[in-house]
């Protein structure tokens, strides 16, 4: 893969940055994305935030091939530490990681998302982790997106300040794409619901303890909550 030519899933995340933005990529293996952005036209600033010594040296590598010195800074630093008050960031993006993992970057960044005004985050997984942590922390969802890209699934959320509320079902599955119910969203929900029945069914012919029939209920639950979207 190279800055041109971009991943389905990163072209996504870039999507949702707006014109302009000065912006702060976390977790930026090879710093596609600023690159991909800064080409295009779609921004002049951006800062590359990498902790393992390998990725940070592969973006610092790419971005001086590309010419984009001027524009990208790559910093090596845990999260949201990659990012300086003086680099004036108004956006973020944290694409590839698990949503749990997102969360507690953001969690741990917190006080450098003062200015910060949209949030982008791609989780491979758990999207509700971020869900949960926007709605902990004052952010609202503005806009979600799903896609599908060599048979994965990924879901993209665009936070902005703001206060908002969602049921369990949309803090499950994301409250845009719930109205949207794509047939990607649809198929990611029977895949999951596949695999839970399939956990169950392992579950009701394991020995019955108090862990495990807490583990039954909530499969029972989520198997429950999902099977209303999946009878469309
Ligand atoms: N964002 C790119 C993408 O979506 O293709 C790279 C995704 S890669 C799977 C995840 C990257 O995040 C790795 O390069 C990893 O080193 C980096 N990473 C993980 N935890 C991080 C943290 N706390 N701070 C900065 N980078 C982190």
């Amino acid at each position: 893969m190279n800055s041109e030519k971009l991943s389905l899933r990163l072209v996504a995340v870039a999507s949702f940055v707006e014109e302009g933005a000065i912006l702060a990529d976390i977790g930026s293996d090879h710093a596609y994305l600023p690159c991909y952005l800064v080409k295009a036209g779609k921004i002049t600033k951006a800062i590359a935030g990498e902790v393992v010594k390998g990725p940070y040296e592969s973006a610092v590598k790419n971005v001086r091939k590309k010419g984009l010195t001027d524009e990208i800074t790559v910093r090596m630093g845990n999260g949201l530490e990659a990012v300086h008050d003086s680099d004036r960031v108004d956006t973020v993006t944290i694409a590839g990681m698990g949503g749990p993992l997102i969360a507690s970057i953001l969690s741990d960044g917190n006080e450098k998302l003062h200015n910060v005004k949209r949030i982008i985050a791609q989780p491979n997984i758990h999207a509700s982790s971020i869900r949960e942590w926007a709605v902990q922390n004052e952010w609202k969802i503005v806009d979600e997106h799903i896609l599908k890209e060599d048979n994965k699934i990924y879901e993209i959320i665009v936070l902005e300040k703001g206060h908002a509320e969602y049921d369990e079902l949309e803090m499950l599955v994301g409250p845009f794409l719930l109205k949207q119910k794509s047939d990607v969203f649809i198929e990611k929900w029977k895949r999951e619901s596949d695999e839970w029945k399939r956990v169950l069914t392992f579950l009701e012919n394991a020995e019955s303890t108090n862990e495990i029939n807490e583990k039954k209920e909530l499969l029972r639950k989520k198997i429950e909550l999902v099977g209303g979207i999946l009878t469309r």
